[in-house]
């Protein structure tokens, strides 16, 4: 239904526009695109507090070195943050949206905008550091949090100290020490939450991760056989049954082949089960390295393996067994038994129309069981109504 309205009206010219050149300005992938969205946003927001201090200097609320400093240096520091994450040069750094670089930088900007305010007006800075406080305590480590809070408190509390003595006029040294009780006050209890919170994010963020590796070992218990690692019976036939629904869709042949080791009960028997499975494993690497990428091939149950093979007539499956033939006449099984080769018989069946997936094993099968019984060591591919695709 979609796919038709978007053929009959076509993709919106504007949104596609608007697209391409979000993708150009913020980055190709979503990472990139979510550093350097935060980067532009922090510029904006320097470029308020820009125009809000050149205000402050033109109404003498601020000496006119802030608003000039502090323009010429936050503009080409930003434009360098973007460039450098927008053309992936940070992608493998540690920090690659510089979030620990453009923290400092906003506790420079803060100190120096807290030194050249006016005597009355430089109190609202310390919100501006809770901010930033708050804003590390999402991308910081614990430990840095708390490196940035307290280096926070450290150069505010430097400028009060020193500036009041040097100038006392301009920096009233009671005014200062109110705002540095102030500041001790709040400031810790702000330095500890954020510690808090980014310990919850990296434990948070850690569980996930062992989340995921679990999810994916139960989902390779559940789909693999423990001795040969290939896939296990219930595996292939939710395979089998996809490559039938596919046939059906699009008409993709696909042959499935029966293998049965051959006489590998002699070879338990003669040498012990412990060759026995290293004689399962070998049959496994051999055939898998033989095997096209699009192959599938599972062990369907004892010393039985099956092979699903899209978009191949049993011919040419034929073809590819005759390979994994070829190759095991090299391999050795086991240094107990180094003479040990293994031999297979096999049986192949081109799926149907229609038969169900149960139908092309069960041709397959009895395919398997005239290939042992005309003496083993060979492939037979059962009878059809169609047999080459
Ligand atoms: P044929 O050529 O007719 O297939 O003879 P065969 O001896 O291969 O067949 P049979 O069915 O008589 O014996 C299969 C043997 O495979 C019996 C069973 O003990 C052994 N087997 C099945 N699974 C395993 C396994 O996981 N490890 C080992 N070592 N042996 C296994
Ligand atoms: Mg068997
Ligand atoms: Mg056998």
């Amino acid at each position: 239904m979609s796919d038709l309205t978007v053929a009959e009206n076509g993709p919106d010219p504007l949104l596609d526009a608007l697209q391409r050149w979000a993708l150009a300005v913020l980055g190709p992938d979503r990472h990139t695109r979510g550093h350097t969205s935060i980067i532009l946003l922090c510029a904006l927001m320097y470029a308020i507090c820009c125009g809000a201090a050149a205000h402050s200097a033109a109404v003498g609320m601020m000496l006119p070195i802030g608003p000039t400093l502090l323009t010429a240096v936050t503009f080409p520091a930003h434009l360098t943050f973007y460039i450098l994450v927008r053309s992936g040069v940070t992608r493998h750094w540690r920090d690659p949206g510089l979030m620990v670089l453009q923290n400092l930088y906003a506790l420079l900007a803060i100190s120096f905008a807290y030194v050249t305010l006016g005597p009355s007006e430089r109190g609202m800075v310390l919100v501006l550091i809770a901010l930033v406080i708050v804003f590390g305590m999402y991308t910081h480590t614990p430990r840095l949090s708390v490196i940035h809070g307290v280096l926070a408190m450290v150069l505010l509390g430097a400028a009060m100290g020193v500036l009041s003595s040097v100038d006392p006029g301009y920096y009233p040294p009671e005014l200062e020490l109110l705002r540095f009780g102030v500041m001790l006050g709040s400031l810790p209890a702000l330095i500890f939450t954020a510690y808090l919170i980014s310990s919850w994010r990296n434990r948070l963020s850690s569980q996930r991760r062992e989340l995921k590796q679990a999810l994916d070992q139960v989902q390779q218990l559940a789909t693999r056989d423990a001795l040969t690692g290939l896939y296990n019976r219930r595996h292939i036939q939710e395979k089998l049954a996809y490559a039938a629904q596919r046939y059906k869709r699009y008409g993709e042949r696909f042959t499935v082949a029966l293998i049965d080791l051959d006489h590998f009960k002699r070879i338990n028997d003669a040498h012990g089960h412990q060759v026995g499975d290293q004689a399962l494993m070998a049959f496994a690497s051999a055939a898998s390295m033989v095997l096209r990428d699009t192959d599938t091939l599972a062990r369907w149950g004892g010393e039985e393996f099956l092979f699903l093979m899209p978009n191949t007539s049993p011919q040419k499956a034929t073809i590819a067994l005759d390979r994994v033939r070829d190759a095991l006449v090299s391999i050795v099984v086991s240094e107990v038994a180094p003479q040990l080769r293994l031999r297979f018989s096999a049986g192949l069946a081109l799926h149907q129309g229609d038969e169900g997936t149960e139908g092309t094993l069960e041709r397959a099968d009895q395919a398997l069981y005239q290939a042992k019984s005309e003496g083993r060591h060979r492939s037979v591919v059962a009878a059809g109504r169609e047999t080459d695709g």
